[in-house]
């Protein structure tokens, strides 16, 4: 099973804490753009062996996509598609594009998931974080998207500063009354060349002391929890198994196609390739994408990496596939088991709920180095 991913350059405004590829000044070569993706679409799907499981529009703002647009890249992928099988096709919207013209066109072309950037209903905090709409906006864009049959998930910042835990609740409120059953919340953290970066530099703002973050951290995952929410990935939490499959397949290292400037794509084996994030040098196709082979270490240490941000943790035939543990790795593993920060199971390692947050850190004391 594999994936498609499908990377939209463009977005209406920057956010001030975002370092993904888009550009705000689109308008001149829009056309040009999508015609640009098209043709790398119909030219790389006709050579990907892999089925064909989930589609996600990305980006940028895939909702700045006219449904004319969307089609054609349907048109390109559908005969392509396993036909007996559903297909997760998700789009990621903000709350601005969710309007009744929208919706329909959407559910029209077949897209049957949506995963709505809302990220707080405080209006000071979107105002911080240059977002395009407003609580009012992202109320109303529900309220009409909840009349038509998505399955929705939606997007979740904490660590803001001057967020309090206070501020959360009214979103975590939402999702438990409009019985939303995926959420991704994503603690905010300090990317270069950001907004965000020239506050922290000047001492516009301060960013939040570790242990605030934990706090807002954990205020979301209790109440997260209580709702009934599992949360099978660091930073995502699903209900009644409303997992997202796309971004599931990323962790347990299926294949994917990534489409557009600045989308990755791996073979599921080896080979990992990037396109280049700049529109111009993606149009004029000029060194415009690089491969990227992995050797048995990279393996290793992306396995670790992604597997112990999820629930599933890393299996322990995964780590008899790639060779075994060291003495100095299994010694490093009863220190976390003993400290509490690693658990062992029928299966595999996991993390314990504790060190959840912490998994980038403790994932990297069992990388192993070239
Ligand atoms: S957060 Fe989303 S909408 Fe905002 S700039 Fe980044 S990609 Fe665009």
């Amino acid at each position: 099973m594999s994936g498609i991913y499908i990377h939209v350059p463009f977005c209406r405004k920057k956010c001030s804490y975002c370092d993904f590829h888009f550009s705000t000044t689109f308008e001149g070569y829009r056309t040009a753009m999508v015609e640009r993706m098209l043709g790398e679409l119909k030219h790389r799907i006709a050579s990907w062996t892999h089925s064909i499981e989930t589609l996600y529009f990305g980006g940028g703002s895939p909702g700045l996509l006219t449904p004319t647009e969307l089609e054609a890249f349907f048109r390109i992928m559908y005969p392509y598609l396993p036909k007996t099988e559903k297909h997760e096709i998700t789009l990621e919207a903000n709350p601005e594009d969710l309007t009744e013209q929208n919706l329909l066109a959407w559910k029209d072309i077949g897209i049957n998931r949506l995963s709505v950037g809302v990220q707080s209903l405080q209006d000071h905090l979107l105002q911080w974080m240059n977002r395009n709409h407003t609580a009012k906006d992202a109320l109303l864009g529900l309220e009409r998207l909840s009349r038509h049959n998505f399955s929705l998930s939606i997007d979740l910042i904490f660590g803001v500063p001057n967020q309090g835990v206070e501020d959360l609740e009214p979103l975590l409120a939402l999702v438990q009354q409009q019985a939303i059953n995926h959420i991704s919340a994503y603690g905010l953290t300090k990317e270069p060349k950001t907004l965000l970066d020239h506050w922290l530099k000047k001492g516009t703002y301060k960013f939040l002391e570790d242990e605030e973050q934990v706090a807002h951290y954990q205020y979301v995952r209790n109440r997260l929890m209580a709702f009934g929410f599992e949360q099978y990935e660091v930073s995502n939490y699903a209900r009644h198994q409303a997992y997202s499959i796309h971004n599931s397949n990323y962790w347990k290292r299926k294949p994917y196609m990534g489409i557009g400037p600045g989308a990755h794509s791996f073979d599921g084996n080896q080979k990992r390739r990037w396109n280049i994030s700049n529109n111009a040098q993606y149009l004029k196709q000029i060194n415009w994408f690089e491969i990227e082979t992995l050797d048995g270490i990279d393996e290793w240490n992306e396995h670790w990496l992604t597997g112990l941000r999820t629930q599933r943790g890393i299996l322990h035939q995964t780590i008899t596939a790639l060779g075994g543990l060291s003495a100095k790795e299994k010694k490093t593993i009863t220190e976390l088991i003993e400290t509490k920060r690693l658990r062992l199971s029928s299966t595999g390692y996991h993390l314990t709920d504790e060190a959840f947050m912490e998994a980038d850190r403790i994932s990297s004391l069992l990388f192993r180095i070239h």
